[in-house]
């Protein structure tokens, strides 16, 4: 079975952590409400989507 020849160093470690960290989910403003939704979604608390009411939210 191949394995490492050396134990892979704290710094090096560190390089390849530096891409693993979880970007913050985009959001934009509902147009119809001013809700924060996420962009190519409907909102979740009008049901609009690009302009006109797409499915019908409770209350
Ligand atoms: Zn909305």
């Amino acid at each position: 079975m191949a394995v490492p020849k050396r134990k892979t160093s704290p710094s090096k470690r560190g390089m390849r952590r530096s891409h693993d960290s979880l970007k913050v989910e985009a959001f934009q403003e509902c147009s119809n409400c001013g809700e924060l939704k996420r962009p190519h979604h409907i909102c979740p608390a009008c049901g609009h989507y690009n302009g006109r009411e797409v499915i019908a939210v409770g209350a």
